[in-house]
């Protein structure tokens, strides 16, 4: 676990719409668990491009509409391709990716009422490079787990925001507040009581 750059960046003003602490899901002082990739960092423009170059690949992020989706004209998937980049060129994956909008600001305004906890399965021999990433962008954090286990509802916290609705069924079986940040590939129908949300504005009106 390691500091965050928070201090660097102002935060914002306490919004006018902000609810009483009792009519929120989620009880001022807890944590929040975050994902990176399609939650903080935006991911598939920088896959595209990859598979534009790689294998001819004629689409757009929206066209990812699976979690193992095969890639035409490639005979792999998409999860195979990260696993490669994320081994093999993490400094220009991970480091080429833009925040997702306003994930920044609005984890500084989260950070006023909960913990923020960065928990990706990123392989940790890259956490450096998440890290210098996270500088870079002024996100803000309070913790980064080194080791996440495959169920991240297993980790300690009261609450996931997570792109994969198999990382948001496992925080909602545990008994976790599920925030399900839809993309393309992501199966809202799989995570029970969770909640879905399509931006960071949403994910600051359900929690603030
Ligand atoms: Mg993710």
């Amino acid at each position: 676990m390691s500091p965050s750059g928070s201090e660097r960046r102002p935060r914002p003003a306490v919004r006018d719409r902000a609810r009483p602490p009792t009519d929120r899901p989620l009880s001022p002082g807890s944590t929040l668990l975050v994902d990176l990739d399609g939650v903080v960092a935006d991911q598939l423009p920088v896959l595209c491009d990859y598979l534009r170059e790689a294998y001819g690949f004629d689409g757009g992020p929206a066209d990812v509409d699976e979690w193992s989706y095969e890639v035409p004209g490639a005979d792999t998937h998409i999860g195979t391709v990260i696993t490669e980049l994320m081994d093999e060129r993490p400094e220009w994956f991970f480091g080429g990716m833009d925040p997702v909008p306003g994930a920044p600001d609005a984890l500084a305004a989260l950070q006023e009422e909960y913990r923020v906890e960065i928990a990706t399965h990123r392989l940790p021999e890259t956490h450096d490079v998440s890290r210098a990433w996270l500088d870079e962008h002024d996100v803000p954090y309070d913790a980064f787990h080194e080791e996440v286990p495959a169920n991240k509802g297993a980790l300690p916290g009261e609450a996931l925001v997570d792109d994969y609705h198999g990382n948001v069924a496992n925080a909602v079986d545990a008994g976790k507040v599920g925030v399900l940040m839809r993309q393309p590939y992501s199966d809202p129908s799989v995570c029970g009581d969770a909640h879905i949300v399509e931006s960071w504005d949403d994910v600051t009106e359900l929690l603030l």
